[in-house]
């Protein structure tokens, strides 16, 4: 199975048409600069993806950054918080809510599976301050993805606002800031939009704007700041830059989004969906892994993780893997759970019928390799994936 090249050959087919005609080598330097008027028109590109007419800003560094802005700008010493805890990300929220001097309340979900509404809602009774949630969508890291459209009905009749980290879902699954009530959300573009690192967008609700303007605590002339891009960009019309963009990042983005668009969005869910499911089948037939998240519907469409066999280390099965086709998606899990969890990172252009196959192919190799015997045949586990992802695709 050497499906990858087929995923390989797309990749490198889109760099060619994107490249200066007239090089050998992508046009990368000697741009004529983004105009203001450029800058906002790919926000609004973003914006719309995102389901949100709020404002958005767009901030120069990787989603960790407008995840940190929008906590320190909307939280303040006397906040309460609901902090929402599925996944690594979740935990890092934590440590920001509490340097802000909020009190933080904490629901933690087993990795298995997602949070329930009802959960929320009881957190919520159980204390009425709560002013802020924060919750993130879907955990490329751990596999699962929340529900929250329940979860941001639940939180708007309390009236507390919502952050919700969108990063692994945007383009991966659906999006609906302003319908689902999610007052903050922030997304990237280098996971389901297979688009670049670097450049990272957040809305802000106008709930959020006037929580954000009376908090004195929030940052202002600091790179974490909401509020000086609301003055010195969004209030101003956005006719003009406060600083250098940047341009290479915004571009990529903006052909990020485009080429979404162009295959259709609701395409682009639905390969991300059948990935998922392609590879819990897969699995599941192939025996040796389990699927860690345990009901589908907990699944993030991003990516999958896998359960290694108790005697067996995660590590050495991806090790394996990896030496049988080094160009399939596949790492051990970071930290805690580098031991036990394997992921397959089926998100952007690797959300294709042949990188799931070349995955599953290359897991069944590395598993004989270091020794497990359930994963004898590979051929029924591509087969039930292959069956699993046409049924999702439907065709
Ligand atoms: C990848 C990811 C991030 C971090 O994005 P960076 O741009 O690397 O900071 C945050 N949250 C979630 C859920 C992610 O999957």
């Amino acid at each position: 199975m050497r499906a990858r090249y087929r995923w390989k050959a797309t990749v490198t087919a889109v760099n060619d048409a994107t490249a200066n005609a007239n090089s050998e080598v992508p046009a990368l330097l000697d741009l004529p600069p983004l105009s203001a008027a450029h800058f906002a028109r790919i926000e609004d590109k973003v914006a719309a993806m995102m389901g949100t007419e709020a404002d958005v800003v767009t901030m120069q560094g990787e989603a960790l950054l407008p995840l940190e802005a929008c906590i320190r700008s909307a939280v303040r010493p006397g906040s309460t918080a609901l902090n929402i805890i599925t996944g690594p990300y979740g935990e890092t929220f934590g440590g920001w809510l509490r340097s802000c001097g909020a009190e933080v309340i904490t629901i933690s979900a087993p990795f298995t599976g997602a949070v329930s509404p009802q959960q929320v809602a009881d957190a919520l009774r159980e204390n009425p301050a709560i002013d802020f949630v924060s919750l993130v969508h879907a955990e490329a890291a751990t596999g699962n993805t929340n529900p929250v459209a329940e979860i941001g009905a639940v939180v708007r009749e309390h009236g507390a606002l919502l952050m919700l980290d969108a990063v692994a879902s945007v383009g991966a699954e659906p999006l609906h800031t302003d319908e689902w009530g999610v007052d903050l959300c922030v997304i990237g573009g280098q996971k389901a939009l297979a688009g670049p690192a670097g450049v990272s967008v957040a809305s802000v609700s106008a709930r959020a704007w006037e929580r954000i303007a009376a908090n004195e605590q929030a940052p202002r002339r600091s790179y974490l700041s909401l509020l000086d891009w609301k003055d010195r960009w969004i209030d101003g019309g956005r006719k003009a830059l406060p600083h250098a963009p940047a341009q290479l990042e915004m571009l990529a983005l903006e052909q990020a989004v485009d080429r979404v668009t162009a295959e259709g969005p609701a395409v682009v869910i639905a390969r991300h969906r059948a990935a998922a499911a392609a590879t819990r089948a897969g699995v599941r037939a192939l025996g040796g892994l389990t699927p860690y998240v345990l009901r589908d519907e907990d699944a993030a469409p991003a990516a999958t993780t896998l359960r290694a066999p108790e005697d067996l280390d995660a590590r050495e099965i991806v090790a394996a893997a990896l030496a049988v086709d080094a160009g399939v998606p596949l790492q051990a899990a970071a930290g805690a759970l580098a031991e036990e969890m394997i992921r397959l990172n089926h998100y952007g252009r690797a959300a294709d019928r042949g990188v799931v196959l070349a995955s599953l192919a290359a897991l069944a190799e590395g598993l004989r390799a270091v020794g497990a015997d359930a994963a004898a045949d590979a051929g029924a586990a591509l087969k039930a994936a292959g069956d699993a992802w046409d049924a999702t695709i439907g065709g």
